[in-house]
């Protein structure tokens, strides 16, 4: 079987071999980009190539990027647990060409990789292409020698891809895999694409034009950005549809497993796979800078971590799980990213801290939240007091909350949530000016209604950016 480190391996090789520069991961806090949360694609350190305004001396390059999508445009976060085929953190792989070779070779290289180096059975495969592109269209019959209804013609934005209102834009064109019969789902553009039978793997982008104000013109030379998701390829390669069993997954659902002395594959299976998926995401965040606070990025990296104690608790651990934990990922992944090395020590602290801190007042508010709900039914809704309780006391972030009530159908009061918390800051805003001390201070409260709750910066920000 190939690990995931070797078919990582491969691409890297074989798009260096194609006379691509092997690029190192950027970092998951993007540098010079405060509008977006995390990089959640490739592209991300490529922008300003892209658009011309930074120029390096290689204009095809390769790389392995570190992805989190747990916040902003793409938020995969509620999908965890849920799908064979979504994580917070993965990575993915990605050819690009600044202004050198289009879509033909693009279309060329992709296939020849999957079909020849990773020796994909060409009847498992079928691809999409944006419904105006007869070039693409064309293109894959040409080359790849698809029959016309393995190649979809997609009218949406899922294949048209932009940076943003203006800027480079064009379509794109997806790769997909059918893992088989057995599995539910339909293929792209069918009312069942949402199942996992036939999974995108590789999304190839044909920068084209240049979006400005009023027109959108060709681009003189344009561009390639491709993304695939590695643990999506792995899983096929390593003769599943389920990302979860991939190696670099699978080992660290039983080490969670083992540490729990439980079934992996039993009752708690969906824990396990929620706790190997976010410990991924919190190491990795660790390890580029960020730490847990309750605002901006630190507070979504304390609620992926809060959503994953959850698990543990659930799983019935009476210590802190995650720190136990490290050692199995950097085993696996430390090699291919000695930053993980390099902080193993700060994001095994940090874990073990934030788990022994949390966990008294998690059992408590779990204990409310019993209480609370025990005479809800499946389609009720638990009241937005106690949600904000919930929060304000036991440091529940809301989408905790959300996630522990989904598998009874119980929905939170978000209006009332959001008059609860209104009413707190009312009530701060009051007692601070009764103190007399320094009536302008209120200037504050002000500023703070005005830009909004830091506590949700970030994750409720709106993007600018259009990834792929
Ligand atoms: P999906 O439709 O399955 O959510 P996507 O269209 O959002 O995927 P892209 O933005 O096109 O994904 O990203 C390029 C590739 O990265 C995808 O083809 C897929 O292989 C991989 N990918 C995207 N999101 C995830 C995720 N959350 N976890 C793992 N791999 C992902
Ligand atoms: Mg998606
Ligand atoms: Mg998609
Ligand atoms: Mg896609």
């Amino acid at each position: 079987m190939q690990s995931a480190n070797d078919i990582r391996k491969t691409f890297l090789e074989y798009f260096g071999k194609n006379g691509h520069e092997i690029v190192d991961s950027s970092p998951l806090v993007p540098r010079n980009d405060p509008t977006l949360m995390f990089t959640n694609a490739g592209m991300v350190q490529f922008k300003n190539v892209f658009t011309g305004l930074e120029h390096r001396d290689y204009s095809r390059a390769t790389t392995s990027q570190k992805c989190v999508r747990a916040g902003g445009k793409h938020n995969d976060l509620e999908n965890v647990g849920f799908t064979a085929r979504h994580h917070t953190f993965f990575e993915m792989l990605g050819n690009f060409s600044f202004g050198d070779y289009f879509k033909d070779m693009a279309i060329e290289l992709a296939w020849n990789l999957i079909t020849k180096e990773f020796g994909l059975p060409k009847d498992k495969l079928l691809v999409t292409v944006y419904h105006e592109d007869d070039e693409a269209f064309d293109l894959w019959k040409k080359i790849a020698g698809l029959p016309d209804e393995k190649i979809i013609r997609i009218p949406t934005s899922d294949n048209f891809w932009a940076m943003g209102d203006t800027g480079p834009c064009g379509p794109c064109s997806e790769i997909f895999y059918d893992h088989g019969d057995h599995i539910w789902g339909g293929p792209p553009g069918s009312a069942e694409e949402d199942g996992d039978r036939f999974i995108e793997i590789w999304n190839l982008v044909f920068m084209q034009y240049e979006q400005t104000l009023e027109d959108r013109l060709e681009l003189p030379k344009p561009s390639i950005d491709t993304g695939m998701g590695l643990e999506r390829i792995a899983a096929v390669l390593q003769g599943t549809h389920d990302n979860y069993n991939v190696d670099l997954l699978r080992k660290l659902i039983e080490a969670s497993a083992d540490k729990t002395s439980t079934d992996p594959d039993g009752d708690f299976n969906t824990s396990h796979r929620v706790i190997a998926d976010h410990l991924r995401s919190c190491s990795f965040l660790l390890a580029d800078g960020v730490l847990p606070s309750n605002e901006g990025r630190g507070y979504v990296l304390r609620r992926i971590m809060r959503r994953a104690m959850r698990h543990a608790h659930i799983i019935g651990a009476k210590d802190p799980l995650m720190h136990k934990l490290v050692p199995t990922l950097t085993g696996l992944m430390g090699q291919a990213f000695p930053e993980l090395l390099r902080a193993q020590a700060l994001i095994t602290e940090t874990l073990e801290l934030e788990e022994a801190r949390f966990k008294k007042l998690l059992d408590r508010g779990l204990s409310l939240l019993d209480a609370e709900t025990a005479t809800l039914c499946e389609g009720d809704e638990l009241a937005g007091d106690v949600a904000f309780k919930l929060y304000d006391t036991y440091g529940f972030p809301v989408d905790l909350t959300q996630d522990a009530l989904k598998s009874k159908g119980i929905n939170v009061d978000m209006d009332g949530f959001d008059a609860a918390m209104s009413r707190q800051r009312e009530e701060a805003r009051k007692n601070w000016a009764g103190s007399g001390e320094a009536a302008d201070e209120s200037v504050w409260f002000d500023v703070r209604d005005k830009v909004g709750a830091t506590d949700f910066l970030g994750y409720e920000t709106e993007e600018a950016e259009g990834q792929i």
